[in-house]
């Protein structure tokens, strides 16, 4: 059986980063770039006031106070229409044009009007330049802010609006295909009969598609049929990745494997030497220019999941145009003892949480593979090695991190 990191090799060799598309500045967050950007503008702009204040020359200031006349009031996005010459000032909000002439900004803090009428300004330490924005001092039209293989953060997303970027070229987003299968299967809002559960692989997958960077399609339930699994898998073969959860174990109406192989999806494998996920099943269909990944997902939810985490949240990534996609592993103190029995690696749920720097992990009180509601308390997988052994409190073990 092969190995978790021969299984993820294999896996991520089937898959590379999907072609470039352009998609509006509001569907970008996530992506990755796959194109270079230059500003089309210096920013800012234009000298700007970084205070609400008094436009001056800073020479009228020498002796730290002055009285000068007001010439006009300049809010964000009024352009100035009058020169600033010595004895003269203009009333400046935060963001406006720096008027021609002056070449300094007084905080309208350090201001009074004078029985005059005048404005009498009261500023020892006023300095060309003071409170000003030199236009291009962030950027310079042509200069480059972002390269290609840049993943899009909300910060990159501000970054290219500021640029006049309303569209980007980006790593196009895998499109994955979720189908739950199974006759047991009924709704979430819905009362389980007598020998039925809730489909509550669909909606977990589905939901970490997207917390992925993928988009997610919901194809539903399949039920154990030959025929209905048949129509819902080819509908699923026309994303980029397919997921099916249950019926590839051992069951009598454990029908996927041999629905995939009649659909044409060839086998890559069967089975990895891991606890929970073992029955995982993967294989591609390659029809037209893209390939169709294709993982059947174990039944039991933690097997799904866990599988998820380490087979499918990576090649998302890859797809994805991701290089970052090696999985957050630490090394963590454990804070209860924990047992591990068999020959099968060991991906138990756990809580991990580091504090200055001390890393330190507990197990959870896991009732095993169809132990879903345990895991709401999880952030992480304890990996343990094969082999009976109880690790004590305090021992070093292998953390992976969850949603990494
Ligand atoms: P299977 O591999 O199809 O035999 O499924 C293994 C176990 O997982 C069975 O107990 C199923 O009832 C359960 N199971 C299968 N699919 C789901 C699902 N979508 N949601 C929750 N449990 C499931
Ligand atoms: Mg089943």
């Amino acid at each position: 059986m092969l190995s978790v990191d021969e299984a993820l090799k294999i896996v991520l060799a089937h898959a590379t980063p999907l072609p470039p598309v352009r998609v509006a500045l509001g569907d970008a967050l996530g992506c990755v770039l796959a194109e270079e950007v230059a500003s089309d503008v210096d920013s800012p702009p234009h000298d700007k006031a970084m205070v609400d204040g008094y436009a001056v020359v800073a020479a009228d200031l020498a002796s730290g106070r002055a009285t000068l006349r007001l010439l006009e009031v300049i809010t964000a996005g009024e352009v100035p229409r009058l020169i600033v010459e010595p004895g003269t000032t203009t009333r400046i909000m935060t963001g406006a044009p720096i008027p021609a002439g002056a070449d300094a900004v007084v905080m309208v803090e350090r201001s009074s009007i004078a029985p005059d009428g005048r404005i009498a300004l009261d500023e020892a330490r006023t300095v060309a330049g003071q409170n000003i924005f030199r236009r291009g001092r962030s950027l310079v039209r042509g200069q480059v802010v972002l390269r290609p293989g840049a993943r899009l953060r909300s910060i990159e997303v501000g970054a290219l609006a500021e640029v006049g970027r309303g569209e980007v070229q980006v790593v196009r987003r895998p499109s994955v295909a979720v189908l739950a299968t199974g006759n047991e299967l009924v709704a979430p809002s819905a009362m389980p009969d007598p020998g039925q559960i809730r489909n509550s692989n669909g909606p977990m997958l589905v939901a970490a598609v997207r917390e992925a960077g993928a988009t997610p399609v919901d194809l539903g339930i399949a039920r154990d049929d030959v025929d209905d699994l048949a129509r819902l898998i080819e509908a699923g073969l026309a994303h980029d990745v397919l997921l099916l959860s249950g019926g590839v174990s051992a069951g009598v109406l454990d029908l996927v494997p041999a629905v995939l192989k009649s659909l044409a999806v060839d086998e890559v494998f069967h089975k990895v030497n891991l606890k929970p996920g073992k029955p995982l099943w993967f294989g591609h269909k390659v029809a037209g220019t893209l390939p169709t990944l294709v993982f059947g997902l174990p039944g039991n939810p933690v097997g799904s999941l866990v599988c998820f985490e380490l087979f499918v949240r990576p090649v998302i990534a890859k797809l994805s145009g991701r290089c970052d996609i090696a999985a957050l592993r630490v090394s963590a103190t454990l804070t209860k003892p924990v047992a591990q029995r068999g020959d099968r690696p060991t991906y138990f749920p756990a809580a991990y949480c580091e504090t200055n720097a001390y890393r330190r992990v507990e197990p959870l009180p896991w009732q095993g593979s169809a132990d879903l509601a345990t895991l709401v308390q999880a952030n992480s997988l304890l990996v343990l090695p094969p082999g009976d052994k109880t690790y004590a409190e305090g021992e070093p073990v292998e953390v992976h991190l969850l949603g990494n």
